[in-house]
C-alpha cells in the first residue's frame, strides 16, 4: 500500500485519508466522516494496523464514521477539545446528506495540547488552525499537509457556522500554512489536492495577504 490512500466518503464527499508508516504496518486515518465499512475494508485488505483516528475538526461530515471505525479496529481518537461540542447532534440536513452517521466517542485525552505523534519512525505533527471551527487542526506527515476545511484548492472553509471566525481563519492560513515550503502538497477535507505555492499564487481568498 502506498503512503497515502484517499477515499471520498458520504454525500458531501469528505476526503478520508489513510496514512501508512514508511517502515511498518501502522496507519492513521484522517477524517472518517461516513461509510466506515469502506474504510475498515481498505485498512484490513492492506494488512495495516490502525493506530490513530485523527479528525481535522468536529463537523459531522468529518467525524461520523469514527465510532464504528474505532469499534472495529481500535486506535486512539484525536479531536481538539474545543471542537467536541460541534461533533454531536448535527443538524438534520447534514444527517440526511451523510447517511449512516453515528455520534463519535469522547476523544482520547492522551494527546494533550501540542502533539506530535509517531507512526513507526514517521512523525505526524499537529498544527492548530482555528477559524473554520475553534479546534480546527491540520496534520503534517512526510511533507504533506492535511488541511480539513481550513484551506481548499482555490477556496477556504466557511466561517459562518457556529464557532466560525473568518478573520481568525485567514490568520491561521497566513501564519501556520503559508509558511510551509511552496512545494508542500495540500490535501483538503473536500475536493482536489493542491500545493502551498499554488494556493499562495492563485487562491482568491488569500490574494490580499503579504
Ligand atoms: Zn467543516
Amino acid at each position: 500500500m502506498p503512503l497515502l490512500t484517499t477515499i471520498a466518503v458520504g454525500g458531501l464527499q469528505t476526503n478520508c485519508y489513510i496514512l501508512k508508516s514508511v517502515d511498518s504496518n501502522d496507519c492513521a486515518v484522517i477524517d472518517p466522516g461516513a461509510e466506515p465499512a469502506r474504510i475498515v475494508d481498505a485498512v484490513r485488505s492492506a494488512g495495516l494496523d490502525l493506530r490513530y483516528v485523527l479528525c481535522t475538526h468536529g463537523h459531522a461530515d468529518h467525524t461520523g464514521g469514527v465510532a464504528v471505525l474505532q469499534q472495529e479496529m481500535g486506535g486512539s481518537y484525536y479531536l481538539a477539545a474545543a471542537d467536541t461540542d460541534y461533533s454531536k447532534n448535527p443538524p438534520g440536513w447534514l444527517l440526511d446528506a451523510l447517511g449512516g452517521y453515528t455520534d463519535p466517542p469522547e476523544p482520547d485525552l492522551s494527546f494533550g495540547n501540542s502533539p506530535a505523534i509517531q507512526l513507526g519512525s514517521t512523525e505526524i505533527t499537529f498544527i492548530q488552525t482555528p477559524g473554520h471551527t475553534p479546534g480546527s487542526t491540520c496534520f503534517l506527515f512526510e511533507s504533506m499537509v492535511f488541511t480539513g476545511d481550513t484551506l481548499f484548492k482555490g477556496s477556504i472553509g466557511r466561517y459562518d457556522f457556529p464557532g466560525g471566525d473568518g478573520r481568525q481563519e485567514i490568520e491561521s492560513i497566513r501564519d501556520k500554512l503559508l509558511i510551509l515550503p511552496d512545494e508542500t502538497p495540500v490535501f483538503p477535507g473536500h475536493g482536489p489536492s493542491s500545493t502551498i505555492g499554488e494556493e499562495r499564487a492563485t487562491n482568491p481568498y488569500l490574494a490580499s495577504l503579504e
